[in-house]
């Protein structure tokens, strides 16, 4: 009974290439459960959160698990001259670890860094997608936000992390029937100004004032930049308390977005002193009456 190098380098061929087969099955099954997650939803807001939670991770535990079985794979090749001598077997790991190691490392980047401008495009078209009034099939129109306030969940003004949501509300035309969804401030990714990037997440918020059940309150919002660091903050304008989602009253003159077609105004201010401040707007309506009112702060 002699365990010789060669009668364990074919056990190895035999478990590293099983291994390697799990390793793509596994892949392969990840990407097909979710892709059929995704289309056994049919909600768009569903949809949309979906997305925004899984999408990213999804396609990167397959390329990982394809990268694992890559890895394995280098591991079995070049097998006669592996036999020749031991170092031969470290020498194509080490080569394996090398190549699997890069090709992972890039796709994280490209995933944290490239992936989201793509992602958020169909995000985005979900967001926007016309709503069905599930009660009378109609279709829903959704109200522009004429002031872009944020809102703040109950109690979340206590808390130390405050993140603020932001609102859509789908109205029924006819009968009047409206549909609230809300969207998180921080899980939505904007594109940076100085790299272009969609990598611009929300950070932190601070309340300047709180709002009440009468006035609406100011908070301040940092936005932080995941690829290049650059930093922006602005004020927004935080919605009176009680305009929760169970009590939500239709203002008296109905603005729709779909008047507008535009989703986003971005405004860059470069002023002689070397700074600039930039601005968004959710109408144009918004950064016209923004202007007529602008002035530099010393
Ligand atoms: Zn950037």
């Amino acid at each position: 009974m002699e365990f010789t190098y060669s009668k364990f380098l074919a056990i190895w061929q035999i478990i590293i290439l099983v291994l390697a087969g799990i390793s793509v099955i596994a892949g392969i099954l990840i990407f097909i459960i979710h892709k059929l997650r995704l289309s056994s939803i049919k909600d768009s807001k569903q949809k949309y959160d979906y997305l925004g939670a899984y999408d990213a991770k999804m396609i990167y535990y397959t390329i990982v698990a394809v990268s694992v079985a890559l890895i394995l794979f280098i591991n079995t090749v070049y097998d006669k001259t592996v036999e020749l001598a031991v170092i031969w077997l470290f020498v194509r790991m080490f080569i394996a670890i090398c190549v699997g190691t890069l090709i992972i490392y890039i796709s994280y980047l490209i995933m944290k860094f490239a992936y989201p401008t793509s992602l958020e495009k169909k995000m985005k078209k979900l967001r926007y997608k016309p709503r069905v009034n599930k009660k009378t099939g109609n279709a829903m129109k959704l109200l522009s936000e004429e002031e872009e306030d944020v809102h703040l969940d109950e109690g979340m003004q206590a808390e130390e992390n405050v993140f603020s949501v932001d609102y859509d509300v789908w109205v029924d035309d006819e009968t009047g029937d409206i549909l609230i969804e809300k969207y998180p401030g921080h899980l939505i990714a904007y594109q940076c100004n100085s790299c272009g990037f969609k990598t611009m997440k929300l950070k932190k918020e601070e309340i300047i004032s709180p709002p009440t059940e009468y006035t609406t309150g100011e908070m301040l919002k940092n936005y932080k930049c995941g690829y290049c660091g650059t930093k922006r903050s602005k004020t927004v304008k935080v919605a009176k308390l009680s305009q929760t989602e169970s009590n939500y009253e239709l203002p008296v003159h109905l603005h729709y977005k779909e008047e507008e077609k535009v989703n986003l105004v971005t405004l860059e201010i470069l002023i002689s002193t070397g700074k600039t401040k930039v601005v968004e707007f959710s109408s144009t309506k918004q950064a016209s009456e923004f202007l007529k009112e602008f002035k530099i702060e010393d």
